[in-house]
């Protein structure tokens, strides 16, 4: 276990990073600053002081209560915690040295996800700011390649170090099959059938994954969301009507971490299952 400190670094960072998710994830859609004013509680406006923000730790001392007043801090600050360092330490099980490129995406989908199951939407820095990242990601491989005057292979198994065109390709994959997804809806429902945010998410995707990548997550996605979507009317918590309603975007950031993670293994596995296998 000589990687055993890197792993116990990546999921502190991931936790700190995922703190500070939690805090764009509340004031960004509500145009407030991310800078200032310091964290304070909702209810008695106390400032946190930074050893009440140390990311899990605080939570746990304080039971998840405002140091000052007793109001309950939501479990879900811990829950964003944990989910950034737990993907954070598989990043760098995955991706080694290259674990910080995966890193930024993963605070994309973490951010993306939580601002659309809250608001019901996508803010271009996850959106558009994802495609720019997956062909800047791309971009750089391929020149980092050129510089050294060699192709450089991929990172073994990995899921998102893909050539420029396959990254062009990719966006445009993503994009067109929601964009068109979403026309032929709008035309059967006669309402908008998916935010133009998943359109783009899906492109984001693309450009960061592949093509092939889209595919897959369209399928996760669909299955995740439906799963969800069912058991939801299934416990009459929401209507059938409303089943267009709950938020797509965060099913396409679960897809995305999953190819992220294990795409090449669940590709070749699925196209066994199918008989397409060796
Ligand atoms: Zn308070």
């Amino acid at each position: 276990m000589m990687y055993a400190p890197f792993y116990v670094i990546s999921f502190a960072f991931g936790a700190t990073i995922a703190s500070f998710l939690n805090v764009v994830v509340w004031r960004v859609p509500r145009g407030e600053s991310i800078i200032s004013p310091r964290s304070h509680c909702p209810k008695c406006g106390a400032t946190i002081r930074w050893w009440q923000n140390v990311p899990i730790l605080s939570w746990l001392a304080l039971r998840g209560r405002c140091a000052n007043c007793g109001e309950p801090i939501s479990p879900r600050y811990l829950f964003v915690e944990i989910l950034g360092g737990a993907l954070f330490a598989a990043a760098f099980w995955r991706y080694g040295i290259f674990a910080p490129l995966a890193w930024v995406w993963i605070s994309l989908m973490i951010t993306g996800s939580f601002i659309d199951f809250d608001h019901k939407l996508l803010p271009d820095f996850v959106t558009v700011g994802g495609m720019v990242y997956g062909i800047a990601v791309s971009v750089s491989f391929w020149a980092a390649g050129a510089f050294c005057g060699v192709s450089l292979p991929p990172p073994d198994g990995s899921a998102f170090f893909i050539k420029p065109l396959t990254s062009l390709l990719g966006a445009a994959a993503g994009f067109g099959s929601l964009w068109l997804v979403r026309f032929l809806g709008t035309l059967a429902f006669r309402r908008e059938a998916m935010g133009m945010g998943d359109v783009l998410l899906l492109g984001a995707v693309g450009a960061l994954q592949g093509p092939v990548a889209t595919v897959a997550v369209i399928i996760i996605s669909s299955i995740a969301g439906s799963a969800v979507g069912l058991s939801a009317i299934a416990l009459s918590k929401t209507k059938f009507g409303s089943f267009a309603e709950i938020p797509f975007g965060p099913y396409i950031c679960l897809g995305s971490l999953v190819w992220m993670f294990r795409g090449p293994e669940l590709a070749s596995w699925y196209l066994g299952f199918l008989g397409f296998g060796p």
